[in-house]
């Protein structure tokens, strides 16, 4: 399955909701998303996705990713795009970083990877775990009286696991929590994200205030050395994000004991081959994952199923269907949500298809 032609395209994704909020003032309203199809020889298309969540997120963004894929292309064509490994070494030996648009790249190669096997990519990643994958929904940023009036919606849509972004003013983010909280069964899961927004004395305030509350803290500051501060004055679950941006980062916290569960993103790590490394680790090192990605379509929500499904269940702490979130479908066959789950589809590959009819036509070819 050689490259022989690079597609990529470019879609904007507009949210159900016309807005997603988040710690820090920031927020999104059109997602910049990049698909790209690797054309093989043997007549056989495989497809990837990437979509930051705005530029001020990671150090990713939509110009970005589609400017690295043709800094990338002319050295893909012609490599045998099942062969994974090699796609990542000549992609990280031609470009240093931009994690995020390699990851498009790489989860096509394991789309033509399943087809070539004639297997869902969920049984090449260590077979299916369970019947399902559970989903936590996010809840933007809004009054605590708005986001309590949303988990009721989601809830009854079937999710039983929900991730408040706070990062905002500390009394503000603390009546969240609260009037949230209360509203949820003991089985319910509630995350406060702060998305890196809290200085220290903020999640202070905040962590001192819901220690009798059931609840995780994720990513409460901006830098790693500050978020740790905050692990070590808190008894509540703490989950580690932003920071976790690779092996090495994973390393070094799970060293330091920095967190509980990791949220895993996989094109913040450099697309499903490095993401099943990291994913690997934290099954051997017992921590636990929200396996997702930034932003997406049906093409990261398809990638998202495979990786999820193919780890152990205890492990899965939650997972997003970003499909649902957005109101443009970037391939046919994408997994929908059965109440608050998804599920890896028995197609070979990632069990998705595209064409010019859902993303037009390409903005840039290369062969
Ligand atoms: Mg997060």
């Amino acid at each position: 399955m050689k490259i022989t032609e690079i597609r990529v395209y470019q879609i904007d994704l507009p949210l159900v909701e016309g807005r997603y909020s988040w710690g820090d003032g920031k927020f999104v309203e059109v997602f910049d998303c990049t698909v790209v199809e690797l054309v093989t020889d043997s007549g056989s298309s495989g497809w990837g996705e990437v979509c930051p969540l705005g530029p001020f997120y990671l150090p990713a963004f939509g110009r970005g990713a589609r400017a690295a894929i043709a800094e990338l292309s002319p050295h893909l064509i012609g490599l045998d795009a099942t062969e994974t490994g090699v796609v990542n070494l000549v992609m990280d030996q031609a470009l240093l970083g931009h994690p995020y648009a390699k990851s498009a790249i790489d989860m096509a190669c394991w789309d033509l990877l399943g087809k070539r096997a004639g297997m869902p990519v969920c049984d090449l990643m260590g077979g299916r775990h369970g019947e399902a994958v559970a989903l936590y929904r996010a809840i933007s940023q809004e009054s605590p009286e708005a986001m309590a009036a949303k988990i009721a919606k989601y809830r009854d849509e079937g999710y039983t696991k929900f991730q408040l972004k706070v990062g905002g003013d500390a009394k503000d983010d603390i009546a969240r929590i609260k009037a949230t909280r209360a509203l949820l069964d003991r089985d319910e899961v509630l995350v406060a994200d702060a998305n890196t927004g809290w200085l220290m004395h903020d999640a202070a305030r905040v962590v001192d205030a819901v220690s009798d509350l059931d609840v995780y803290i994720e990513q409460p500051c901006k830098t790693y050395e500050e978020s740790l501060t905050i692990r070590r004055r808190t008894a509540r679950p703490f989950v580690l994000d932003e920071n976790i941006d690779g092996v090495h980062m994973l390393m070094r916290a799970l060293s330091d004991g920095a967190m509980d569960v990791i949220n895993l993103k996989i094109s913040k790590v450099g697309g499903l081959t490095k993401a099943m490394q990291i994913r690997d680790l934290c099954v051997s090192f017992g921590v636990a994952m929200t396996i997702e990605d930034s932003w997406g379509g049906d093409i990261i929500t398809a990638a998202i199923s495979h990786l999820a499904h193919s780890t152990p269940e205890r492990f899965r702490f939650s997972s997003t269907d970003f499909n649902s979130y957005v109101t443009v479908d970037t391939a046919h066959g994408g997994p929908k949500r059965q109440t608050g789950f998804i599920s890896a589809a028995n197609e070979p590959g990632l069990g998705v298809t595209s064409d010019v009819t859902l993303l037009g036509q390409p903005v840039a070819v290369y062969s």
